[in-house]
Order: C-alpha cells, then structure tokens, then sequence
C-alpha cells in the first residue's frame, strides 16, 4: 500500500518537475524522507510478525516469520498449476562467489545480499533496482574465509535494513533509501581471524549479531545493539577466555569448569556463532546456534576432556540483559567440526496429546533434535543420516553414547557425519499442512585423522590441528599424499555404511522422528544440498545443480515427494527461495551464482518460459588437457603439503571456491599474481605473502598441475569433477 503510494508520488514528482514547479518537488522528497525517518517503509514490527498470517503475501524475515519457517502461507502457485511457472523478472548482481541469502520481501519491496554484505533493495513486482548499498570491504578478510566470501541476507525492522559487512561491521540502512544510518564496528579484536558471513536477527529492539573464523583463531561471541542507535547493549561470549584473565559475564565461569585449566586459551577455541538464530517474541527469548571448536581435535584443544561449553549448543538468551536462560549442548566435547549454527525452526507440535512449543535443529552432527523452546528440555533426537560418532542421544541425560569408530586421536577412522555435516548451513522448511520438516541431507563421511607432526599454533591460519580427506578419487582425497600412509578406504569403511557422497532431501517426521520420504539430489555443484523451502500450495522448492554455474529449480510435491516441474536457471542455486505477493499476484524469487555475476530470479504463473542471456560459457573446456607439467618431484610434495595447510580448506569444494584442478589458461598466468600479490582479492582470494614464498608458491602451482593431470587421466566418471552423474 506504503508502495502503491510512493510510485505514484514519484510520477507526481517527474511531472511537476517537467512543468518547472521544483518546489514542489523538493517537497515531496522532503514528505519521502520524513515517512522513511518514520518508518513506514519497511516498517515491520512485532505486532506484524505475529501476525504474519494476515500478511501472507510478505517474506518479513530470512525464514519468513518469526519462526524461521521458509514456509509460505501462499497458494496460488501449487501442484495443479505449477508447470504454467515462467520467469518474472531477472536483476543481475555484482558478485561470483556463492550466493546464500533468502530475500526478504515486505512492502512491495525486496532487499537481498551480494557475497560481501552489499544490500539490493528491488521492486518485487519487477526487479526495478530501488537502491543498492555496498560497504567498503578489506580485501584482507577474504584470507580467513573457511568457504568462501559470502552473505546469507538482512534483518528488516522498523524502517531499516540491518546487514553485516564479511569484514564484520554491522550496518543499519534506511530501507527506503538505503542510506547508512549507523555503522558499528562488531569485531573486539583484529588480530585475529574474524569474518561475518551470518545475517543480523532482531530480538524486539535489539540487532543481534554474530562471526565466524572457528577454522582458524576465532573466539566466539554475539553481541546486540540497540537497533534505533547501534549502541552496545551487551555481548555474550560462547567459549571462555584464559580464566587467569577473568570472566566477560557470570556464565563464563561455570563453563570453564567444562575446560582443562591447560586449555589453547591462545587459539581462540571457536564457538562462533556463524548462521542460526531465532527469537521467540512471546517467550522473549532468543535463541543462538553455537560453532565447533578450534584446534577441532579435542585432545589438542583441551588436554583433559571436558564438554567444553559452550561449542556445538543451542542457547536461549534473555534479549533485554543478555543473560543465558537455558543451554543445550548438542556434541559436548566436539572434536569434528559438529557446529549446531544449523538454522533454528519454532513450531507448536502435539507430542503424547501435549501442544510442546519446541525448537527444532539438525545440526552438523547428525541428530535431529526437537527441544521444549521454553525449558531446553529434550524431547527427542533421532538420527536424520548416518551417524557413526555416536550411536544414540540418551533422552533422560541429553547426551550422546559415543563410539570408539569416532575416535580418531590414535589412528585414522571413516567418520560419519563428514565437517561438513548431516545437514549444513542451506535451510530446512517446515510445513505446518504436512507436518513435515523437509531437510537438505548430506550422506557422506571422512577420514579423519592426525597429522604427523606437533600442532603448532599459526597465528590467523588454519588451526584445525586434525586432518580430514573426503572418501573419493582425487587430490584432496584418497590421492592425497597422507592417504598413502593411512589404512586404504577399503580397510577403513569395512563395516560401515554407504561411503559414497550423496545429498537428499529428505522429509522428516518430527513428532514420530522417522523419515517420512526421501528423492536423492546428488549433483556435482559441491557436497552440501540446497536450501529448501516449501509452501501451502503443497510444494517444497529447492534448487538442483547441474555444476558450479547451471541449476535449475525444483518443484516436488510436499505429500508426496515426487518432482513435479523444473526451470534452469542461469547459475548454481545454494540458498532457499523466498515467496511472496504483490498486488495479489504470487512470485518465487530465489539467488543464483553464475559465471561473472550473480542474479536474483522471480517466477510467476504464466511467466516467460526462458531468459535470453542465458550463459553456457565456461571457464575450461571439459576435457581438455591441462598445461604442462613443472616443477621437480620435491617441489610438488611440498606445494601438496602447502596447499594441505593453508588452501584446502577452501578449495576443496567448488561451492566454496574454485577447483585448481580446473584453472584457465589466465589464471595459471597470473597465478604468483593471485597467490601473492592479491590480483583476485576483490573476488574472495586475498593476497598469502605474508605466509607463502615465492619458492613456496611456484611449489603449490606445481602440485596443482601434476593435481590436474591426475585428474585428467583418470577415466571419466571417477572423479568428483568429471562426474557429473553421481
Ligand atoms: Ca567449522
């Protein structure tokens, strides 16, 4: 309505100008501003988020509601008319890296994220560009990503748009220009390796925010601002600091009693809360998915054991004090990269013929948990993917019975769930008409193991302090050099279940916590699913990808789990789509990455069947041989050890960054230039010359070449990179 208006005064505003009357004019920007200083643009609030139902047609938050559903109460695209789906619009955005935020549409009006923490505010009817904002970011960041530089979206509120830049300030913008309101700076210290790639979440008037770096030196912490002000209301660490140095707040010290005195206190221990949050207005609490630990192999991190609190918990915070009403600690101990940032479903369930208001989660570690939201009591956990760390969540405890298979400190082992996780950061969906939690399920484990030399703390590097190779051909796999000197796949999966990668979305009953159906969605674009979301015309959406740059999206019945249409789309599809209404027609709009920019897509009923810049160009030509080989059989052994300590944690996966075993012709022209010189840090690979020579990089392009001809000349259909069918 607010929108309808304004476009119409905009035409006013073109015609008085044109007949000379500027006064006039100047008026009525004057009236814009006052209404934005109002906030009657983007003007969500309480009262609307619990009323979201009356407002169907709005997406008012990452998950749509207060809940973080992704479910929308939209219907006019459903199972019967779905296949009449055509593009609506198209808006391109400057960015090639992965593209992981769920729009948020409210007023007529979309805001959504670049991969750095640039904001697009669009008409929703169109894709009309209303305004952008892009922060100045330092390129420096992009060094301590573990995945690549990305964003997943805005918190909206009252009038402004809150975003975090990757290099971790929080900025308020007003949403019906964009302006910068207020800028904070998020990160207490520089000197270690924080990131923001997390969206802000609103808890009433607070701006929560929290980081990411648990790869590499990061000590965990949320904090919350006023959201009028950008003042510090109070911040809330999720690890404790060296004890000999005192406590931040009084639940600092009793988690220290869950650490060796002799804790990496110098690491940082991670913790960090880097994606799932939800605020419970009616309960007034807020809810913060903790990260895993840094070094991850516990034995390095705190020699004696310990839960370690609070790594891998779901806590329940007062938003007003900042104070800790309830914890639940998820993997205590954790020692595999077992984050619980896993995005935090609220729904009302009837469980033994009791309405619960539960919390939901399926955190990295392999258990779907549903949890009173007011208490923290467990109600349930059930594995939702293999899971060979543990063999059962005891309910009267809450804790896991874990095994000797995911013990790793004395030898390698084949660990199910992989760091990746049974599910990571790409949403699940819950349908309250079905019933049904629909899950992007990664079925895939890894060796886990000890490297053979002493742990030595490496100032903003990787920190991982364990080493992890995927169960596949290739060279961050099975080739890998320390492959040749741990037991072979054959002897370490003997016994286990199903070692090949797989995705699924899975559609999980969460009151009986079975599965209820399941389509394999298995792609060659990385190891992680796509996000998911699902509405009340019986349909989950999800994207499919045919590889890094090619996707398409999928419509699949909610009841019954069968694909019922498809669109490709110009890009790889990772976060979930959003759903939404304008002017009584319904769209879907989702994010893609394509090749040298990124777009946001919309659909509607009757829309056109394609899009004309369709891009098929690639960066290598498949089969083609890679350049010639360098380097002497020493220089490639130690660019492998290289690459194993500071690159692969990157580029191991192509949805986190490129595959080297696939460089154009430029890019191994230039290749010192980008390792060294930082030529590419405006795209995500920030200069490594303060910890990589010359020698060191001519030794890592070696390694990478003789990495290519591996792949090369293996048969196609081996590899995860010629695979395309798996
Ligand atoms: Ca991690």
């Amino acid at each position: 309505m607010d929108e309808l208006r304004l476009r119409e005064g905009w035409s006013q505003v073109w015609t008085v100008a044109r007949s000379g009357v500027k006064v006039a004019a100047l008026l009525f920007l004057v009236a814009i501003d006052v209404r934005v200083e109002a906030g009657s643009v983007a003007d969500v609030d309480t009262k609307r988020l619990l009323n979201a139902d009356g407002e169907p047609g709005a997406w008012f938050t990452g998950g749509r509601d207060y809940q973080q559903s992704y479910y929308s109460p939209l219907s006019g695209i459903n199972k019967n008319n779905v296949r009449d789906l055509g593009f609506a619009w198209t808006y391109d955005i400057d960015a090639i890296a992965k593209l992981e935020a769920t729009p948020v549409v409210v007023d007529g009006t979309m805001f959504t994220t670049g991969s750095r923490g640039e904001v697009y505010a669009l008409d929703a009817r169109t894709g009309r560009e209303r305004w952008k904002f892009k922060p100045e970011v330092n390129p420096d960041v992009m060094r301590t990503l573990c995945c690549g530089p990305v964003n997943r979206g805005v918190a909206v509120w009252r009038g402004k748009v809150y975003v975090a830049s990757l290099d971790g300030y929080l900025y308020a913008l007003r949403a019906g220009t964009g302006a910068v309101a207020w800028k904070v700076d998020t990160i207490q210290d520089r000197s270690r390796s924080y990131s923001i790639t997390g969206a802000p979440y609103i808890a009433k008037d607070r701006v929560v925010i929290g980081n990411s770096g648990a790869e590499f030196d990061a000590r965990g912490y949320i904090t919350a601002y006023d959201t009028e002000s950008g003042k510090l209301a109070w911040r809330f660490f999720t690890v404790p600091g060296d004890p000999k140095k005192g406590f931040e707040h009084p639940e600092l010290a009793s988690a220290a009693k869950t650490w060796d005195p002799n804790s990496r206190w110098d690491v940082g221990l991670g913790g960090t809360a880097w994606d799932g949050m939800a605020y419970d207005p009616v309960l007034n609490l807020l809810y913060v998915g903790t990260g895993n630990g840094v070094p991850q192999q516990q034995r390095l991190r705190s020699p004696s054991g310990g839960d370690n609190l609070f790594l891998s918990c779901i806590l329940a915070i007062n938003p007003d004090t900042g104070r800790l009403v309830w914890h639940y600690q998820t993997t205590p101990g954790e020692s595999w990269d077992y984050t619980a940032t896993q995005k935090l479903i609220l729904a009302d369930l009837a469980i033994d013929g009791q309405v619960r208001r539960v919390l939901m989660q399926a955190p990295k570690n392999g258990f779907f948990y549903v949890l009173d939201r007011k208490t923290g009591e467990l109600l349930s956990a059930k594995p939702y993917v293999n899971v060979t760390w543990a063999t059962h969540v005891d309910l009267k405890t809450g804790r896991p019975q874990q095994t000797e298979q995911g013990d790793y400190s004395k030898e390698p082992k084949l660990v199910f769930p992989s760091t990746h996780g049974g599910h990571n950061w790409q949403p699940m969906a819950y349908n309250r008409d079905t019933g049904l939690v629909y899950i992007p399920a990664i079925e895939l484990p890894e060796i886990f193991g000890m490297p053979s030399t002493p742990f030595v703390y490496r100032e903003r590097r990787v920190n991982r302090g364990m080493l992890v190779l995927l169960p596949v051909a290739g060279p961050w796999g099975l080739d890998a050099e320390v492959a040749k000197h741990w037991p072979s796949i054959d002897v370490l999966s003997k016994g286990q279940p199903d070692y090949r990668p797989r995705t699924f979305l899975r559609a999980w009953n969460p009151i009986q916590q079975r599965l209820s159906w399941e389509i394999e969605t298995t792609d060659a674009s990385g190891y992680d699913g796509t996000g998911v979301a699902t509405t009340a015309g019986g349909l989950v959406l999800q994207g499919r990808n045919l590889d890094e740059l090619e996707g398409r999206l999928a419509m699949v019945d909610a009841e019954r789990g069968v694909e019922l249409h498809s669109i490709a789309v110009p890009g790889s599809i990772h976060a979930a789509p959003a759903v939404y209404s304008v002017a009584g027609e319904q769209y879907i709009a989702v994010l893609a990455r394509g090749r040298d920019r990124g777009h946001v897509v919309a659909f509607k009923l009757g829309g056109s069947p394609s899009l004309e810049h369709h891009e098929a160009n690639r960066d290598v030509a498949e089969g083609q041989p890679p350049v010639p080989r360098v380097g002497t059989a020493e220089q490639i052994a130690l660019g492998e050890e290289l690459f194993a300590r500071t690159c692969v944690v990157c580029h191991a996966d192509p949805s986190r960054a490129p595959d080297l075993t696939k460089m154009s012709r430029q890019t191994h022209d230039d290749f010192s230039g980008i390792v060294l010189k930082g030529t590419r840090a405006g795209r995500g690979m920030g200069s490594f010359a303060d910890v990589l020579s010359e020698t060191d990089a001519k030794a890592i392009h070696a390694y990478l070449i003789d990495a290519a001809w591996q792949v090369h000349n293996r048969k196609p259909g081996n590899t995860l990179s010629n695979n395309k069918t798996r």
